[in-house]
């Protein structure tokens, strides 16, 4: 493996000279400052550089071996001193400029984590407030970007009625509901590592390459027995008081950020779409385990 191979220029499809053989990838990160408003950590390019004295995430040239991801985390790690492991993935936009990709890898920081330049074409690294990242003079591949990057800051949550997705699969669940739904967690962890690369038309959100969301499985009843494991950190089992259908409810009203709702129940559909949720049935989330 060669250590670094994609530095240096290449031409893209419409004629702009870029850094990165094999593409590049940045990060954008998003945490809440301490008086609770939505930044993103931006740095502002060396004046020596090329864009020099403009604002936009940390990132560089992808190497052949590396996913967007790890190529985004290295380089805020080697340009701001961001550490990889306090940020959680979440989505990845895709610029095709054909031929050559830009990449920017959604993350998000529970907060503003300490961040200083480290490498000589940085010239200053801040956390900057969402509403005022407009008033500074960005990369013009960022401006392109940013108000769609802008929506989707803050990671997408899919609510899984544990019930009605085990009773729309017959493989004998009802003769072991907690072994069913330990099944479907499994399955619901490996897809939550994977991503998502489409969703259904009524989630309104600008398209991206991937989606890594938080699963919330919603258990009731005997399937609230199963043995959940180390599910991972995309995954949450929240296993039911009293009705699953008040709990998926009270979620979809109270979660952060997009809410996609995988249910064919037709009541709690018209209760998650009146709090702003978006609800898909069953199928769609089965053909994508
Ligand atoms: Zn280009």
């Amino acid at each position: 493996m060669t250590v670094h191979d994609g530095n240096g220029w290449t031409r893209c499809g419409r004629g702009h000279r870029h850094w990165g053989r094999y593409g590049a990838a940045g990060l954008l990160v998003a945490a809440p400052d301490a008086a609770g408003q939505p930044t993103v950590l931006l740095q502002q390019r060396s004046w020596w550089g090329s864009y020099g004295g403009m604002w936009g995430p940390p990132g560089g040239a992808r190497d052949s071996h590396e996913s967007a991801p790890k190529a985004a985390l290295r380089e805020a790690a080697e340009e701001c001193g961001l550490d990889p492991a306090a940020v959680a993935v979440h989505g990845v936009l895709r610029d095709d400029h054909g031929s050559w990709t830009y990449q920017t890898v959604l993350a998000i920081a529970p907060r503003t984590l300490t961040v200083f330049p480290v490498s000589e074409e940085t010239k200053e690294v801040a956390w900057v407030r969402v509403d005022d990242v407009d008033s500074l003079r960005l990369h013009p591949g960022f401006a392109e970007q940013w108000k769609a990057l802008r929506e989707v800051l803050v990671p997408l949550t899919i609510i899984v009625d544990a019930a009605n997705v085990m009773g729309s699969r017959p493989d004998g669940w009802w003769r072991d509901r907690a072994g069913a739904a330990q099944r479907l967690i499994l399955e619901l962890s490996g897809l939550a590592s994977k991503g998502v690369t489409s969703l259904p038309e009524t989630v309104g959100t600008p398209a991206l390459e991937r989606w890594f969301p938080q699963f919330v499985v919603v258990l009731e009843g005997a399937a609230k027995a199963a043995d959940v494991g180390d599910p991972g950190l995309r995954l949450t089992v929240v296993a039911a008081a009293g009705s699953g259908d008040d709990e998926i409810a009270t979620l979809a009203a109270e979660q952060p950020g997009q809410r996609l709702v995988v249910t064919a129940d037709r009541e709690l559909r018209a209760r998650c779409e009146a709090v702003g949720a978006s609800v898909i049935g069953p199928r769609w989330l089965l053909d994508l385990l």
